[in-house]
């Protein structure tokens, strides 16, 4: 694939090295810009789920050329099947064909991703700073001084901030935007051997929990459950999780029935409330930027985040490659992106409302069908 160079800037600095800041380190960095790249985590690390690659994603990871990447390391499968939570076989997920490929559904151990993010970032010769965030942000005409947290400063034409639901640069630079909100839901996730009987992604609705695995390799696999957030004293220990996982499992057949007879204490087991929120416009602040959960935090349902946060990374280096001006690219960004990602964050909100209240298996796949084919479209 070729890129078209970037000349509306010269350099810029990436807050947060996580998938969408790695993906718009590469995207920039392909078109000739001098990226520098910081993250707050000392050691650059994720934690042990999958995650689930939709076809869509995956057209995003062929434009950084990473979809080979995908299929080596991780696992692409024919769709998804949908199950009765007891075991039964009702029908294949109604998923799109994008870009005239047939449906398609991917899944990748996160640190595996990661770790082929990064040795992307680094063949790129991006500079990568550690346990560093930046503490102040000033726009000075035609470009950002920074101060960063060990006290030293820089200056680049373009600061994005790339750092998640809890974005510090969100916080300096948008007065504007708030925390996403809670949606009463959780997700609890494992990390576990793939199951004899599973060849693809499966889903299993009907019940007042939502189970899916999602193949990540010839041998691995992850299954997410969710459920009601519950409010807590304390955060449950790995004891606990292990507990309530395997109870709320209890009833499940087919795969999630064998996860549940197999899982042990040695699996890594991780529950997390969800929260979501599209960040009201304008999405730029001068020469800052946000890209990824920063500014369009959404909900697992339709498995489409990261999807979300490499098409972001994507688009805002195609249009400081078409545009000669900065501040014309970066409105250029957020009108091809506000529709799309309005669409996912609301459209995931609304099919987990639909299972707090109850909705069946059809009503669920449809909402998730429905949703797939729309992002479908190119963006
Ligand atoms: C339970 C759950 C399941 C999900 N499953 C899927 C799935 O199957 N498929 C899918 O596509 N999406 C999924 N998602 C969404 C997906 O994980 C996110 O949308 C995606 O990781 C967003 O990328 P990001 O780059 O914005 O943030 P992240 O990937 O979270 O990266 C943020 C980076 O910023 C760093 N950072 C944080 N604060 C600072 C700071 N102040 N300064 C500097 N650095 C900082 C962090 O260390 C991290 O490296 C899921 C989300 C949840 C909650």
């Amino acid at each position: 694939m070729t890129h078209d160079p970037i000349t509306s800037i010269s350099s810029a600095l990436i807050v947060g090295g996580g998938i969408g800041g790695m993906a718009a380190a590469i995207s920039l960095a392909q078109r000739g810009v001098a990226v520098e790249l910081i993250d707050l985590d000392p050691d650059w690390r994720v934690y042990g789920a999958g995650i689930t690659i939709t076809g869509v994603t995956l057209r995003a990871y062929r434009h950084l050329d990473m979809w080979q990447d995908i299929a080596d390391h991780g696992a692409i499968t024919n769709g998804s099947s949908v199950f009765l939570f007891s075991g039964q076989h009702l029908r294949d997920l109604d998923e799109p064909a994008v870009d005239g490929e047939a449906p398609a559904t991917g899944g990748i151990m996160r640190p595996v991703l990661h770790h082929l993010m990064q040795e992307r970032v680094r063949a790129a010769g991006v500079p990568v700073r550690l346990g560093l965030t930046v503490d102040a942000l000033t726009n000075n005409g035609d470009g950002v001084d920074v101060t960063f947290s060990d006290g030293s400063t820089g200056r680049y034409d373009l600061v994005i901030g790339s750092d998640s639901v809890h974005s510090g640069v969100r916080k300096l630079a948008f007065p504007h935007m708030s925390e996403p909100e809670r949606t009463g839901q959780g997700c609890w996730r494992i990390s576990i051997e793939k199951p004899p009987m599973l060849e693809k992604g499966e889903m299993y609705f009907g019940h007042k929990y939502t189970v899916g695995i999602t193949r990540c390799g010839e041998d691995m696999v992850y299954l997410w459950m969710l459920t009601p957030h519950q409010r807590r004293e304390k955060h449950l220990d790995e004891e606990e999780l292990y507990d309530e996982m395997k109870a709320n499992l209890e009833g499940f057949g087919n795969s999630a029935g064998w996860i549940r007879d197999n899982m042990t204490r040695d699996h890594w087991i991780n529950y997390r409330p969800l929260a979501a929120k599209l960040q009201p416009g304008p999405w730029s602040n001068g020469r800052i930027v946000l890209l990824g959960d920063a500014v369009h935090a959404t909900t697992p349902h339709l498995a489409s985040g990261a999807g979300m946060a490499v098409e972001s990374a994507i688009v805002l280096a195609e249009e400081l490659a078409i545009a000669d001006d900065a501040l014309a690219a970066l409105k250029a960004y957020e009108d091809r992106r506000f529709e799309r990602c309005r669409d996912i964050v609301e459209s995931s909100i609304n099919i987990g409302a639909t299972q707090l209240a109850g909705g069946g298996p059809e009503q669920i796949g449809g909402l998730i069908g429905g949703a797939l084919h729309r992002l479908a479209a190119p963006f």
